[in-house]
């Protein structure tokens, strides 16, 4: 199905047989859901394409697609008709057997990577677990390393488990949840001297820095893109020293980025990296993937119930495969364009409220000035007034992750709704 008949279809309202008959209640889902959400009032119900629609009926252009996810957007056709097979036909066996979905999509991920062998989990944080998991035992096994320490970047985001939470430098994150897993170390992103000195300050009797994990950009610490020129150090240093260069790819890989991979970007190739988020375009998928390092765990060390299971590579083969049919990828990099050029023009027009705009490809951030009272969350919450639904990357930028398909057209839409958003706020 072509763009332009998706976004006919996603135009059309939906059935009202489609949505639910009885009313929302916040109030009976706050007493049986765990608080662990800062939730905005809005109970998404149907979606199209870029677009969904509440329970009230409401109809709002789709600017965070489940945080940089549903790649194909909502109901795309090519998914239901996956989803729809695979239940039919099989959705899960244990990996005590072969899975023909599994291979096929491992397959189709390292035909288009640098990997050489994937493994699959559910999600971000257990791709970050796994990619851990194998630079430790290959610091023990292989580079002999009794204490292995993995640097991770300030402002990083790698997951919500412990060892993620842990690799994640924000403090914020980590509050109350000690003891922390040991063998972290954070420095400074972008900082090819603070890498360096690292490698040489961390090597004391048992301990030796055995790997590196970095997001390509970070996402959720204020969409900063990595610098090339640091990357391509980092990738020498790794090369010269045998530390594992380890790419957190789950925001920004599959096609994010306008590339398939954040570290086409760089032009610098990982060891390891991690996908997940937009990998199965909404259905829970995790993979990690490495090159070279493809032996160093034995069967028995790692697992998982659910990886791999015929349902979710089934889906996520069909959401590759679509990227590359419908040739996505370039409109990845050609609304972009067209965002990043659209926020300017209103960065230009506010330079009192915004500091700037940065991104690749449909991930694109909007920062606000340091010394306003206004915080991203507040903009968002008019944003939804206004009919677009956008998330904040900490507390003072706004970011952009749409649908990949999302249109021309849709891109005008939003940069218009938050104009008058921001408009609306400083009167
Ligand atoms: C979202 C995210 C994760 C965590 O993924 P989950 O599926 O929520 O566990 C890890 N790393 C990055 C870069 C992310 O954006």
């Amino acid at each position: 199905m072509s763009i332009q008949s998706l976004v006919e279809a996603a135009t059309n309202p939906p059935k009202s047989d489609s949505l639910s008959s009885s009313p929302f209640d916040a109030n009976s889902f706050d007493e049986a859901v765990m608080s662990t959400y800062a939730r905005f009032p809005l109970a998404l119900e149907r979606g199209a394409g870029c677009r969904v629609w509440d329970s009230e009926g409401r109809e709002y252009l789709d600017f965070v697609a489940g945080i940089a996810t549903c790649t194909l957007g909502h109901a795309h056709p090519a998914m239901v008709e996956a989803v729809t097979r695979q239940i039919q036909k099989l959705h899960h066996v244990s990996n005590l057997y072969y899975i023909r979905e599994q291979g096929e999509l491992a397959q189709w991920l390292i035909q288009h990577s640098c990997a050489d062998r994937v493994f699959f989990c559910n999600s971000g944080a257990e791709a970050n677990e796994a990619a851990i998991k194998l630079a430790r035992k290959y610091a023990h096994t292989v580079l002999e390393i009794e204490r292995p320490i993995i640097l991770t970047a300030n402002a990083s985001f790698h997951g919500r488990t412990l060892a993620t939470i842990t690799a994640t430098g924000q403090p914020k994150y980590q509050k109350h949840f000690d003891p922390l897993v040991p063998g972290f170390h954070y420095v400074p992103y972008n900082d090819i001297g603070a890498i360096e000195a690292a490698i040489s300050e961390l090597d004391e009797g048992d301990y030796r820095v055995a790997a590196i994990l970095l997001e390509p950009l970070q996402g959720e610490g204020g969409v900063r893109p990595g610098d090339r020129a640091y990357f391509q150090k980092l990738r020498q240093i790794c090369d010269e020293t045998g530390v594992l260069l380890i790419f957190d790819e789950v925001q920004v890989g599959m096609g994010r980025t306008g590339k398939l991979w954040g570290y086409e970007t760089l032009g610098v190739e990982p060891d390891i990296f991690t996908s997940a988020k937009g990998l199965g375009g909404g259905i829970p998928i995790g993979a990690m993937m490495s090159k070279k390092f493809c032996d160093v765990f034995q069967p028995g060390e790692h697992a998982s119930t659910f990886g791999g299971n015929p349902f979710a590579c089934g889906v996520a083969l069909s959401v590759c495969q679509t990227l590359e049919k419908e040739n996505i990828l370039e409109n990845v990099q050609q609304r972009g364009e067209q965002l990043r050029e659209g926020l300017n023009a209103i960065a230009a027009k506010n330079p009192h409220l915004i500091a700037d705009v940065r991104g690749w490809g449909l991930i694109n951030g909007m920062e606000l000035q340091a010394d306003i009272q206004l915080t991203a969350a507040e903009i968002v919450k008019v944003a939804i007034a206004e009919g677009v639904l956008l998330v904040p990357a900490g507390p003072k930028v706004l970011r952009f992750v749409p649908p990949l398909i999302v249109t021309e057209a849709e891109v005008n839409t939003a940069l218009q709704a938050v104009e008058k958003a921001l408009a609306t706020l400083t009167v």
